[in-house]
């Protein structure tokens, strides 16, 4: 019979389980969970610098009457203020997109020795942090990419006058008098006036999707993004960093406990169990806030320049485009899965063998051959294998011939040029019958 749980087993559960920490698991290879940390911050940070320049174009382009869209060109049409806003909404997202970058950046471990391996510890500071800045990140870029698709002055309004309200309560009048004017102050009075319910569909104001996962949904369906991995992802970044950032009870226990913890090792140096754990956090936010920049913000960005400046808008959005396909293919560099083809008999025998990882790492894989060693400490792709009776050779795969590993013929690149040739011609040989490796 299943167990009822009582009032006092759920108090004693909580109680026994949460005031006593339990030790740390590592679970994944740290040197590979910072390499690929140090990858793709750089990747981002490099896509910044020229998003930024783009920027800059666009900020011009939109400023000129000519190259304006019919629904855009002067003040009486409906879209003609989105061209003077939208400079602004991104500059403000790059800000925002340069702090989550500065707070994903890898350990240095270059200096760390056993003595002071406490200094990579990562604590309730460190744990705020990194999620607080992901929460800003995604809710500001998911919300201005809704914007961006909207192009709505009353969806527009509603956001600009709710995030004002909140602001003047509290905001000094110095402040205050930096941002507002006469004008503003007496629309924000009207705006404040409105009951609560009836801001959302007013004469100025109104807002259709109330919550993140509403606007998810919609900027996806606009877009035509249909991954639904991807959209729960974003929902489940969104409620898990709310659960850090209004400090709730789990992670508040989860990051400041302090243990004392084994001390771990590789080729680099010391670290500890937290440190690689805090590691894989910072990773799996990185690669999903990095996703969400390339994938939905910059293309909501070419849907509104396309809105507003039609084809005018085409060489820029072409480097927008190029942008986020550079990004998109640097992330899938990383964990990714590589096949070698290899002779079978040197598998298990005395030998080294060198397994070459696309990265460009060499994998020295040494007797016994243990399984589990079959991946790549630079970029975490896994091998497998593709393992060949006799002395195989050159193998001819749909993207070109490979050599198997262990065979005795030379490395490609080191053939003179007539054998090359040879090797290329057989190749397109095999390709024309269709006779080659798929993988
Ligand atoms: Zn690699």
């Amino acid at each position: 019979m299943k167990k009822e749980f009582t009032e006092f087993d759920v108090f004693r559960t909580i109680a026994e389980t949460l005031s006593g920490r339990k030790s740390i698991a590592a679970l994944s290879n740290y040197q590979v969970l910072n390499n690929n940390i140090n990858y793709v911050n750089n990747l981002f940070s490099e896509s910044l610098s020229r998003f930024s320049k783009v920027l800059n174009e666009a900020r011009a382009s939109l400023a000129d009457d000519s190259l304006a869209s019919p629904e855009a060109k002067n003040d009486s049409c409906r879209l003609y203020y989105f061209r003077k806003i939208l400079p602004r909404l991104i500059t403000n997202g790059i800000q925002i997109s340069m702090k989550f970058q500065s707070h994903t950046i890898p350990d240095d471990r270059s200096t760390v020795a056993i003595e002071d391996v406490h200094v990579l510890h990562k604590s309730f500071a460190d744990y705020s942090e990194l999620v607080t800045s992901t929460r800003q990140f995604v809710d500001s870029l998911l919300s201005d990419s809704y914007q961006m698709i909207c192009l709505d002055p009353k969806l527009l309004n509603y956001q600009v006058l709710s995030s004002l309200s909140s602001f003047e309560k509290y905001a000094t009048a110095s402040i205050w008098r930096s941002i507002a004017n006469d004008d503003l102050a007496k629309i924000l009075k009207q705006f404040n006036s409105l009951k609560f319910q009836n801001r959302a569909n007013s004469k100025i104001s109104k807002c259709t999707h109330k919550t993140f996962a509403q606007k998810v949904d919609y900027v996806f369906s606009q877009l035509g993004v249909n991954d639904n991995k991807f959209s729960d992802e974003l929902k489940n970044v969104f409620n898990f960093s709310s659960e850090f950032t209004h400090v709730g009870y789990v992670s508040t226990m989860f990051s400041s406990t302090y243990n004392s913890e084994c001390i771990f090792g590789d080729e680099i140096g010391p670290y500890l169990p937290s440190t690689e754990n805090f590691c894989e956090l910072e990773y799996r936010l990185l690669e999903t806030g990095v996703k969400l920049y390339s994938k939905i913000y910059i293309s909501s960005l070419r849907h509104a320049l396309e809105q507003l400046m039609g084809d005018f808008s085409q060489g820029i959005n072409k480097k927008l485009i190029q942008l986020a396909d550079d990004i998109n293919n640097g992330l899938k560099t990383r964990n990714t899965q590589y096949y070698f083809f290899i002779r079978s008999d040197i598998v298990g025998s005395s030998k080294n063998i060198n397994i070459p990882c696309r990265c460009g790492e060499v994998r020295i894989w040494i007797p016994p051959h243990d399984r589990s060693e079959l991946f790549c400490k630079k970029c975490g792709s896994s091998f497998t294998l593709i393992e060949l009776a006799g002395d195989p050779g050159y193998i001819f795969t749909s993207q070109g011939p490979v050599k198997a590993i262990g065979s005795s013929v030379p490395d490609l690149e080191d053939l003179p040029k007539e054998k090359f040739d040879e090797v290329w011609k057989k190749w397109k040989e095999a390709v024309d019958k269709n006779s080659v490796q798929h993988l």
